[in-house]
């Protein structure tokens, strides 16, 4: 079968692998060259750890509190916007714990499949995107903050996997990179790390290999309509037609389905990351800062910092004190690290795409035969990217696990 894929992320570019290792013949459109996207600049972790999807009791009473911080972790650019209040109305309503509970088992279960599938990936290829399968450490300082994370750490035994409460000693002894200023930590042995921009440029290049062909700084503009098919996608120059089409255009997709008359609730959740080339000393271990909420991940001989979720309509440019409250928040957990001189203006920033219940889009769109998509995985893209791969590629087949299938089904709010 002919599919086009439109988005050069990571989950149209494993979509492509899984479409490509079945024998389809499979071309990738994008708007920009493929050197960078959200896909990039990430906190590069794989997550099985972050069962709870977005949409979860409590995190409208903690977002509400962060509004009214300018260097909290959460913020949402005011503006009158209808699909924006829909959006977060809908988000209001997932924030419960009959919904949070029932997504649960799907999404570790899904994570899961995404570990496996980077693995295979690994083995199959041979490729070193700096892969460490060595688990992520998750810090803490507070009281209250320990509290929850022990209650997380019992919710994650419940459904499996095996997390490692550690005392502040077991911390220090664990962590020998750096000296640590924190009460304790949970350690999730399945979580795993990799350099994502290293990981995006050598796949492309195997996809290439395998006869993918490559669009590059091409936007799609619009559809052609045949019936209750799709008969083409459109850019400013060149029609591509095809059996198939996935949409994977990440926090944009919303936008350009609107063309097809389709108007799939989604918002882009902002966020920054900050890069250090070869630091002289550095933690040895992934792990995330719960308070800050900020990850630090060592990515080859480089470390990553990356925090901050903004709904800001994606509007460009950088926050510079949200930055900062990244690049502050770090001598709080590591006191001896020496940070850089760094120039908050010049971090690196990415749209997550973000659905109202927290949960990916992933299926075929009813309104047209041929018309699929993938996106909204928020803080999970890179965690998900070869399950969904698989999904797609199953879709294709008509062989769809159904349990993802029903829970990720994107017609959920059309
Ligand atoms: C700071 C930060 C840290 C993160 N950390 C992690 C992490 O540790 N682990 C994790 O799992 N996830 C993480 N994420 C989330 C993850 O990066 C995203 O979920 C993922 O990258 C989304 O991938 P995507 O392919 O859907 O979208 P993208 O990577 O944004 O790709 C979409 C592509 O579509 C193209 N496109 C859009 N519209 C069109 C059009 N009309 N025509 C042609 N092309 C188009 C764009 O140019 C873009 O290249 C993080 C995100 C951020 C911002």
């Amino acid at each position: 079968m002919q599919i086009t894929i439109v988005g050069g992320g990571v989950i149209g570019l494993f979509s492509a692998w899984h479409l490509a290792k079945a024998g389809h013949e499979v071309s990738v459109v994008d708007k920009g060259d493929f050197s960078d996207n959200c896909s990039f600049g990430n906190a590069g972790m794989v997550t099985p750890s972050h069962f709870v999807p977005l949409a979860a009791p409590g995190v409208v009473a903690q977002g509400l509190r962060w509004m009214f911080r300018a260097d909290s972790p959460f913020y949402i650019r005011p503006r009158l916007n209808v699909e924006l209040m829909k959006w977060l109305w809908r988000f209001y309503r997932s924030c419960n714990a009959r919904q949070a509970e029932a997504a649960m088992p799907v999404l570790l279960d899904f994570n899961l499949l995404g570990k496996k599938g980077y693995l295979e990936f690994e083995k199959e290829t041979g490729l070193d995107f700096k892969l460490r399968k060595e688990g992520i450490l998750m810090l803490y300082k507070d009281a209250h903050v320990e509290k929850e994370e022990l209650e997380m750490a019992e919710k994650a035994s419940a459904l499996g996997l095996e997390p490692k409460v550690l005392t502040a000693t077991e911390v220090a002894d664990f962590e020998k990179g750096v000296e640590l200023d924190v009460r304790g930590g949970v350690f999730y042995p399945a979580d795993a790390y990799m350099y994502p921009n290293i990981l995006m440029k050598l796949l492309k290049e195997k996809l290439g290999e395998k006869g993918v062909r490559f669009y590059p700084n091409t936007e799609i503009a619009g559809f052609e309509l045949k019936g209750n098919k799709i008969g083409a996608l459109k850019s400013s120059s060149q029609y591509f037609e095809a059996d198939a089409f996935l949409i994977a255009a990440g926090s944009w997709t919303g936008k350009l389905l609107k063309k097809a008359g389709i108007h799939l609730p989604l918002q882009d959740g902002k966020g920054y990351s900050v890069t250090l080339k070869k630091p002289a000393h550095r933690p040895q271990h992934a792990c995330i800062l719960v308070e800050a909420r900020v990850a630090v991940t060592p990515m080859g001989d480089d470390l990553r910092f990356a925090g901050t979720l903004e709904l800001s309509g994606l509007a460009a440019g950088v926050n510079r004190r949200r930055v900062q409250a990244i690049l502050d928040s770090i001598p709080q957990y590591f006191p001896k690290f020496e940070m850089p001189q760094t120039d908050p203006g010049s971090a690196w920033y990415g749209y997550r795409p973000c659905t109202p219940d927290g949960l990916p889009y992933i299926g075929y769109l009813r309104k047209y035969e041929n018309l699929m998509v993938a996106t909204g995985h928020a803080m999970m893209g890179l965690s998900l990217g070869p399950a969904t791969g698989m999904l797609v590629e199953q879709l294709i087949a008509g062989n769809p696990d159904e349990r993802y299938a029903k829970f990720f089904d994107p017609n959920r709010y059309l």
